[in-house]
């Protein structure tokens, strides 16, 4: 394993709030990526928009769907630079690079300087989703870590891993250690959604689901252990 494409939710940057970005919860994540990258691991990172506006959300509420969306990926654009001044606050080497072209703000994504970025070390957060309307990040997380060749796609939950059920809810909910991508479609498990799952599936990329408010579970993901659930064909 050589490069990962790690995948935070925009909630997971919310911490105890119920809006927004916790700095501690940011500078945390960012001293787990960065203990990653002195591993000699490329870092990928792609985050969501779902602390900020979610274009589903705003639809409910009356509005035009696609300018929703169009707010959804604005929003993970402020995400993915608020972890690149966390990171840069620590001392690593960031990129940002958007789905939507906003040069003056950060790159935008062009797959080949994406690579570059990789290969000299450089964590580089994919921002604004595919730059489409109506996919999700968890989709635009599948399909760059394809795109990169990307060895592994880190799923960050507040669950240790997948289960039969909600275990918040559920206590009797079992949780597992391996998967297939069909038996995940089969059975409607709530990991990421369908186009994501399908889109690892048919290109094999291995995806594995770790719980982020467990300090360490990447490190430890990274070296090797068997933490969460992993999933394949
Ligand atoms: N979004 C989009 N196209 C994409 C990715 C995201 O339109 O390719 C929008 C969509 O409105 C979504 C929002 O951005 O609700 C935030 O992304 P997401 O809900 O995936 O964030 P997360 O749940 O991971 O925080």
């Amino acid at each position: 394993m050589q490069r990962i494409l790690l995948k935070l939710s925009g909630e997971a940057l919310m911490g105890e709030a119920d809006y927004g970005i916790d700095p501690k919860m940011l500078k945390r994540i960012a001293l787990e990526i960065r203990e990653v990258t002195r591993l000699g691991m490329q870092v990928a990172v792609v985050i969501g928009g779902g602390n900020i506006f979610r274009g589903a959300g705003l639809a409910r509420v009356g509005m035009d769907r696609v300018t929703g969306d169009h707010m959804g990926m604005l929003a993970t654009v402020m995400n993915s630079l608020a972890m690149q001044d966390a990171l840069e606050a620590l001392g690593s080497y960031v990129r940002v690079m958007s789905a939507i072209r906003i040069n003056e703000v950060c790159e935008e994504y062009i797959r080949r300087r994406a690579v570059r970025h990789l290969e000299k070390g450089r964590v580089t957060i994919m921002a604004a989703g595919t730059g489409n309307p109506f996919f999700t990040t968890d989709t635009a997380a599948s399909l760059r870590a394809i795109e990169i060749n990307a060895d592994l796609l880190l799923k960050a939950t507040k669950v240790n891993g997948i289960y039969s059920d909600d275990p918040m809810r559920n206590p009797a909910a079992t949780r597992y250690s391996r998967l297939t991508f069909d038996q995940v479609l089969a059975d409607r498990l709530d990991v990421m959604d369908a186009t994501a799952i399908v889109m690892c599936r048919d290109n094999d990329l291995p995806l594995r689901v770790f719980d982020l408010t467990a300090p360490g579970e990447l490190l430890r993901i990274v070296r090797g252990e068997d933490v969460g659930t992993l999933v394949t064909n």
